[in-house]
Parts: C-alpha cells; structure tokens; sequence
C-alpha cells in the first residue's frame, strides 16, 4: 500500500539566530526563531510523514509547550518520526519539498541538505529532492521576514 501526505512550515526570520535547513548550518546572521532549531524544512517534512502515516502532526508528537524540544535538534526528532512510522509498519519511500526563502542561495547547499535528511530516513539519497525558491521580493518570505517549506512524502508497508 502506498500512501501521501503533505507538509508545511514557516518560521520568522530573526537576527542572531542559526539558519539550519536540513540539519545543515549556514552562515547568515539571519535564522528561523523558533521552539526548537527553527529547522523549517525538516518540521515540513515531518508533517508530511506523519501525514502519509495518520499520525497527527509535529505539535503532537512534540510539542513547542515542552522543556523537552527547547533548542531540539530537528534531525532528532525527524529520526524518531521514523522511527513512530515504522512501529506502524511503514517505511519513507521518497521526499520532495520546497523551501521558500531571499535569501542566502542555497545552491550546492541543497545536496547537502538532502543528502542529511536521506541519511536519517535511511532512503537512497536519491529519493530525497530539496528545491529553493526566492519570494520575488513580495510578502513575507520576499521581504526576508520569513522562512516557509512546503513537503510530499510518500510511504508504503513494510
Ligand atoms: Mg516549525
């Protein structure tokens, strides 16, 4: 059997706070604020798991009102949404999401990121697909106010 489920996120961008996408660190002065890492595109990706699963979602399973995930590292808790999937015998099959930001450029970070979630889903890295795209200057991802992230995912029985 196979099934689908989508996610999103968005986070304020704030001064003095680390950018983390994917796990991955980028230098930019800017980061998501946020309960945990601010890691938008894993929360999205999350989502979109427990989605495909019938598991609810993050808030849920780990809630921002937790001492618990203050400053959580999102791959963490991307690796126990795994883990939840498979006590209800499913497996990821692949990944595709979008991460709606001005700025920095992703670029090469993309693979890096991908290659990070892939690894802790335990997929071929090839069934992980991480697109950017910039907000054209309009709204609040535009403007360098905010961070969204937009996620499929796709699941199947073990
Ligand atoms: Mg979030």
């Amino acid at each position: 059997m196979i099934r689908v489920g989508i996610g999103t996120d968005k986070h304020r961008l704030v001064f003095n706070r680390k950018l983390v996408l994917g796990g991955v660190e980028i230098e930019w002065g800017k980061g998501a604020a946020g309960h945990s890492d601010g890691d938008v595109l894993v929360h999205a990706i999350i989502d979109a798991l427990l989605g495909a699963a019938g598991l609810g979602d993050i808030g849920h399973h780990f809630p921002d009102t937790d001492p618990k995930w203050k400053d959580a590292d999102s791959l963490m808790l991307l690796a126990r949404t795994l883990e939840l999937l498979e006590s209800a015998s499913f497996v990821p099959l692949n990944v595709d999401a979008t991460i709606h930001l001005e700025l920095p450029k992703l670029g090469r970070l993309k693979q890096e990121i991908s290659g990070k979630i892939a690894d802790t889903l335990k997929v071929p890295r090839h069934c992980v697909n991480i697109k950017a795209k910039t907000g054209e200057g309009l709204d609040s991802v535009g403007r360098g106010e905010a961070i969204e992230a937009i996620a499929i995912a796709q699941i199947g029985t073990r």
